[in-house]
């Protein structure tokens, strides 16, 4: 099994060191971990302090990654906060480096970080969450070089509704047109575990989602622990895998040199 969603201390947002990480992943039997650090271009309220310098990263990443090799797969990676106005830019960074996987997000819609809480100010429940799921389908159409969708669950981590769940039933169109349109583009999206690091959360992970993208011909799928520190890594996957599983599918995925390889579940 391969964690594709870690942030090390080149996130402005994390203080886990890679070796720390790399680490932890042994014990808790992954076969391998993506490094997949912030970049977000033009995030709110800060000065450019989600940029990363992309040379410093693969210095440090690519001794990493040959030390670990025959006992753990690092994948250099990086999760790309997408807004419309960032397109350009990120498309050169991603095509600057030499990158296995790239991992497209929203964090930011209209503006504002859902993290803050004037997202939600005066929307409902169902308006806060569709309206991200059209940024990330926005997102989907107009940035062209990625190979994962992150989190759609996002948008429900700092929500105060009474009941958080996102649900394929609530947004069956928007899921639809992200889910078709991912197919056609031969990708797909992880199951971003650092959204359910509780097991006692009022909410829960509506697999329907899941199904309905099978269902559709889709067969990329991963598992990303979002981990920011090293007891997050790899956290609740065997419970996640089964959930996978039941949803029809027999892999999951990682990627390297930005190609999809299959891991049996
Ligand atoms: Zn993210
Ligand atoms: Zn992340």
């Amino acid at each position: 099994m391969f964690d594709c969603h870690i942030h090390s201390t080149f996130s402005t947002d994390s203080e886990m060191n890679p070796i720390e990480a790399c680490e932890t992943a042994l014990k808790q039997g992954l076969d391998g971990i993506a490094f997949t650090d912030h970049l977000d271009f033009d995030y709110p309220d800060t000065d450019d302090s989600f940029n990363i310098d992309y040379n410093e990263y693969f210095k440090t990443m690519t001794p990493i990654r040959d030390d670990y090799k025959g006992r753990l797969n690092v994948l250099r990676a990086i999760e790309a906060g997408i807004q419309p106005h960032v397109i350009d830019e990120t498309l050169k960074i991603v095509e600057s480096f030499p990158f296995d996987y790239v991992l497209a997000s929203v964090h930011v819609i209209g503006g504002v970080d859902p993290y803050a809480q004037e997202y939600y100010t005066g929307k409902t429940k169902l308006d806060a969450y569709e309206r991200y799921l059209e940024e990330i389908y926005f997102m989907i159409t107009q940035f062209d070089s990625f190979d994962m969708v992150g989190h759609f669950e996002y948008i429900i981590r700092y929500s105060q509704y009474a009941d958080r769940t996102i649900r394929y039933a609530d947004h069956s169109d928007i899921f639809d047109s992200i889910l078709k349109e991912l197919i056609k583009q031969g990708r797909g999206f992880e199951l971003n575990t650092g959204t359910y690091r509780d097991p006692s959360a009022s909410f829960k992970y509506d697999f329907e989602v899941l199904k309905r993208y099978r269902e559709l011909g889709g067969e990329l799928i991963c598992l990303g622990s979002d981990a920011h520190r090293i007891n997050h890594v790899g956290l609740r996957f065997d419970y996640f895998a089964q959930i996978i599983k039941d949803a029809g599918f027999s892999h999951t995925v990682h990627f390297e040199n930005r190609k999809p390889v299959w891991d049996k579940l």
